[in-house]
Formats: C-alpha cells, sequence, structure tokens
C-alpha cells in the first residue's frame, strides 16, 4: 500500500467471557470478516488479544476507518470498546495486513516486557504511544514469525 496520509484509529475493548474461553475460533471468525471487508476498503491494522482484551489498530481512508469501528462497536462479542486515538498519521504502520491477529503468549518476551505491570495488563493505562508501541512490537515479531515460516 501507497505511503500517504491517512486515518488511523486506535482502540481496546474486553472479551466477553464467551470469547475468551473460546478465543482461537472467535478471532479466526473476526479475522475472516475483517480481511473480506477491510481489503476492499483499503483499511490495514492489528488486532491483539491479551488477557481478555482486544487491542486494535484500523489505518485507511478516514471514512472507511470510521464506518469500520462504527460496525466493530456495535459487535457483542466484546464490550467496553475504549477509543485511545484517531487522528491522521503521515504512513501506515500495519500496512503489510487487511488486518492481523496475534494472542500474546508467554513466550512473546519483547512484548511481554513492554506491558510493564508485569502481573495483569491494565488497558486503562493505555495511551496512544504505550499503545503504538505495543502493537508495532507485535508486528515485528509477526513478520519475523513469517519469515522463519
Ligand atoms: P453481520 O456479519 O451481518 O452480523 C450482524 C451482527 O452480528 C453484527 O453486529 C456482528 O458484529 C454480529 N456478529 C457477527 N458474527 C458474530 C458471531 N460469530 N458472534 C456474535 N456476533 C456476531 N470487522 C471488520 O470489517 N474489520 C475489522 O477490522 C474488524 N475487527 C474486529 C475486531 C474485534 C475485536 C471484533 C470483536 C470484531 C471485529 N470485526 C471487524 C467484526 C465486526 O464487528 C463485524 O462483525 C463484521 O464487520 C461484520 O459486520 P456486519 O455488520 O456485516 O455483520
Amino acid at each position: 500500500m501507497q505511503h500517504r496520509p491517512v486515518h488511523r484509529l486506535v482502540y481496546w475493548s474486553r472479551q466477553t467471557p464467551a470469547v475468551a474461553l473460546n478465543l482461537d475460533t472467535a478471532v479466526a471468525d473476526i479475522l475472516a470478516a475483517s480481511v473480506a471487508n477491510n481489503a476492499p476498503a483499503a483499511i490495514s491494522g492489528l488486532l491483539l488479544c491479551v488477557q481478555g482484551v482486544f487491542l486494535q489498530a484500523l489505518e485507511g481512508p478516514e471514512d472507511a476507518v470510521r464506518t469500520a469501528y462504527g460496525r466493530i462497536g456495535r459487535d457483542p462479542r466484546h464490550h467496553e470498546v475504549t477509543l485511545i486515538s484517531a487522528k491522521r498519521a503521515d504512513q501506515r504502520l500495519f500496512a503489510d495486513w487487511s488486518m492481523c491477529a496475534r494472542s500474546l503468549t508467554a513466550s512473546d518476551k519483547a512484548i511481554v516486557d513492554l506491558l510493564d505491570a508485569k502481573a495483569s495488563f491494565d488497558p486503562r493505562r493505555l495511551t496512544e504511544p504505550s499503545a503504538l508501541r505495543l502493537l508495532e512490537t507485535v508486528a515485528v515479531i509477526q513478520r519475523r514469525t513469517a519469515q522463519a515460516a
């Protein structure tokens, strides 16, 4: 995708208990819908699942990003959907993926180290820089994993 100004929106939400119990299946469903909808709308992004929380970045044309966020916000698979930031950005950070989902595991040490509250992850403390730092670190690991495969 081209490097030109885009709108980037970052939010977090809490997974419902049913989703948290069957996270792999739920995320596979979400990812399938996301890729199908995001690709034609020129949206790219990353979805992170960590300790019952979703953290997602959506980037693309402003109207398309707002429309997608509106749909996502009505989705019963999560609640407490909380906007962290939504603004113009110079370039995409997650251009590799229409949407990529990664669940954080204990072995993702570089990421775990970024969660400064080591024992439990509190999304209410996320700021735009800390959320993007986390998502960008996940993106680096995801690219390395893909190259190694
Ligand atoms: P339809 O498929 O017609 O579904 C109707 C309603 O049912 C919608 O409210 C939908 O949210 C809900 N629904 C759909 N499937 C299920 C299910 N398996 N269980 C319970 N309810 C369901 N969509 C994108 O297009 N791009 C994204 O980047 C994206 N990211 C997401 C991130 C998260 C954390 C979540 C929870 C969802 C995400 N989605 C994303 C999915 C999005 O919320 C919609 O389900 C999807 O876009 C289809 O929307 P629709 O209006 O066509 O719904």
